[in-house]
């Protein structure tokens, strides 16, 4: 589109119709512009070709990799949870240290916040 620019719609507006966009005024400038007909017909190719690639199958794992990929971090916090109250339940010592946390926590709110 070096000739005559100007009076030759902006390729974007021609992209777009050549990739499905009606309009009335550009089909009647492609249908009488042979510049921009081929342009329009290239993108239209090309368009085909990417249509008619053919599926690629994504193996099984990574699927699921790319599946799980949005829940990750919930998993592993859910995860670490979870093995954080394991190992307190495992351990006495642990249990009864966190009630009396809990307790010097309860004492304090009662005694100098209310
Ligand atoms: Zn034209």
């Amino acid at each position: 589109m070096n000739t005559e620019t100007s009076s030759h719609p902006a390729e974007e507006a021609l992209t777009h119709f050549a990739l499905g966009l009606n309009n009335i005024e550009l089909r009647e400038h492609v249908d009488a512009c042979s510049e921009c007909h081929r342009y329009v017909q290239a993108i239209q190719e090309a368009k085909q070709k990417i249509k008619d690639l053919p599926d690629v199958h994504i193996p099984d794992d990574v699927r699921k990799k790319i599946l799980a990929m949005p829940h990750k971090s919930r998993l592993e916090t859910v995860f670490h949870l979870s093995l954080f109250f394991q190992q307190i339940s495992k351990s006495p010592f642990l249990i009864v240290f966190a009630i009396v946390l809990l307790a010097v926590f309860l004492y304090i709110f009662l005694v100098f916040v209310l």
